[in-house]
């Protein structure tokens, strides 16, 4: 889809301004952190043009962009973006976790949104870069097991209302320190709670339909459904569970994917069942896939003391959900997703119905808590994967 006349994206060859105005790093815990917007010291950007496509790489001080009011992106939500982390190793070296994933799922938004795509290798690169010059100072070796969190972006930045393909668009890149979600207990809260809760989405709001743009991480999949997110976290939720379809099919929860591991009706079984991609419903998490990979790997036999779980990706529906609850067949449930890690799932509110998706004695089983240890020795470097992308 990429014109062979116009220049591909290539990280090999950069400008680099630095500053020389350090900002402070904020402490762990502070309001800085928590406002999600105090970014590091550089950010990268990238213009594409359709006469030139993508331009030389710039490393530059973190600053505003400049954009016309004109700009594409403002107008008919030209915008697309990615979300990952670098991870402060164990072993002092920093690690990106599976950014293949990453660059290939933003080229095809790109595309998606009417902008261009690239090689995905590239987006490694240049997050690689970034990191390079301000992890140093932001994520210090004698802190391993921290981490920042990176948000790649396209927009369509031309000045161009005229309702029309992008004719320049901007890749950037920023990083800023972000809180840890993964720590399940609450504000106000003594103990921590036993998970997530969840509240199921009416049907005056869908969040993705076939044909549609769900599968992509577009902001136009954002602002639509930020509404029904602000009412369920006013009545004490975590999240939305998007539900889709006549017979309410379960896709996905929030910013996450969701698993749940449940006795299968039938035979008996214990199986990993998520949502399907395919579709066009959910957005194909790179946790996601890494959590179906491992489990396939290690789960096909006992941990510990552990059964084993046979993975599962097919369409389901809240109804199931809700029997295999009355039933007692749920053993334990989950979101995945680079915010939220791996998170168990306490409840969901179905309408009036509350739905416990806890184990029979009211605890997760251990299978979340199991996958994310694995998945974090390798984020940290306590166990050398291929996933590990050291910077
Ligand atoms: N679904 C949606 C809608 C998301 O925004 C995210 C976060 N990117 C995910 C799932 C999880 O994806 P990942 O594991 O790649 O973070």
């Amino acid at each position: 889809s990429i014109s062979p006349q116009l220049a591909e994206l290539d990280a090999s060859n950069f400008k680099v301004t630095r500053t020389t105005n350090f900002r402070d790093v904020p402490l762990p815990g502070s309001p800085e952190e928590l406002s999600h917007s105090h970014c590091t010291d550089h950010m990268v950007t990238v213009r594409w043009t359709d006469v030139n496509g993508w331009e030389t790489p710039e490393i530059k001080p973190y600053q505003n962009l400049s954009i016309a009011p004109t700009a594409s992106c403002l107008h008919y939500a030209t915008q697309c973006f990615e979300g990952m982390k670098v991870y402060r190793g164990y072993d002092g070296k920093l690690r990106l976790f599976r950014p293949d994933c990453n660059g290939e799922r933003l080229s095809n938004s790109s595309q998606r949104s009417s902008m261009p795509g690239f090689k995905p290798d590239e987006l490694k690169k240049l997050v690689g870069k970034l990191l390079q010059i301000d992890g140093p100072r932001w994520l210090p070796k004698n802190r391993p097991g921290s981490f920042l969190y990176i948000r790649p972006s396209i927009i369509g930045s031309g000045p161009h209302l005229g309702v029309q393909v992008p004719k320049e668009a901007t890749l950037f890149i920023i990083a800023v320190p972000w809180p840890d979600f993964t720590n399940t207990t609450k504000e106000g809260e003594t103990t921590p709670s036993k998970g997530l809760k969840l509240f199921a989405s009416t049907p005056d709001t869908i969040r993705a339909w076939p044909g549609g743009f769900g599968y992509a991480k577009l902001g136009a999949n954002y602002g639509p459904s930020l509404q029904a997110h602000g009412k369920a976290k006013a009545q004490g939720f975590d999240q939305i569970l998007w539900l889709f379809g006549e017979d309410r099919q379960v896709t996905e929860a929030g910013a996450s994917n969701f698993f749940i591991v449940w006795k299968n009706a039938q035979t008996g079984k214990l199986e990993l069942v998520t949502a399907p991609l395919g579709n066009q419903l959910i957005l194909p998490g790179v946790t996601r896939r890494s959590v179906l990979e491992l489990v396939s790997s290690r789960l096909s036999k006992p941990v510990g003391s552990l059964e084993p779980v046979e993975v599962v990706e097919r369409t389901f529906t809240i109804d199931e959900v809700e029997a295999a609850s009355k039933e007692g067949r749920i053993v334990e449930s989950f979101v995945s997703g680079t915010a939220y890690f791996i998170t168990p799932v306490a409840m969901i509110r179905e309408n009036d119905t509350d739905i416990s998706t806890l184990g029979p004695d009211g605890e997760p089983a251990g299978y979340a808590a199991l996958i994310k240890s694995w998945l974090g020795q390798i984020m940290y470097g306590k166990e050398a994967h291929e996933w590990g992308y050291v910077i």
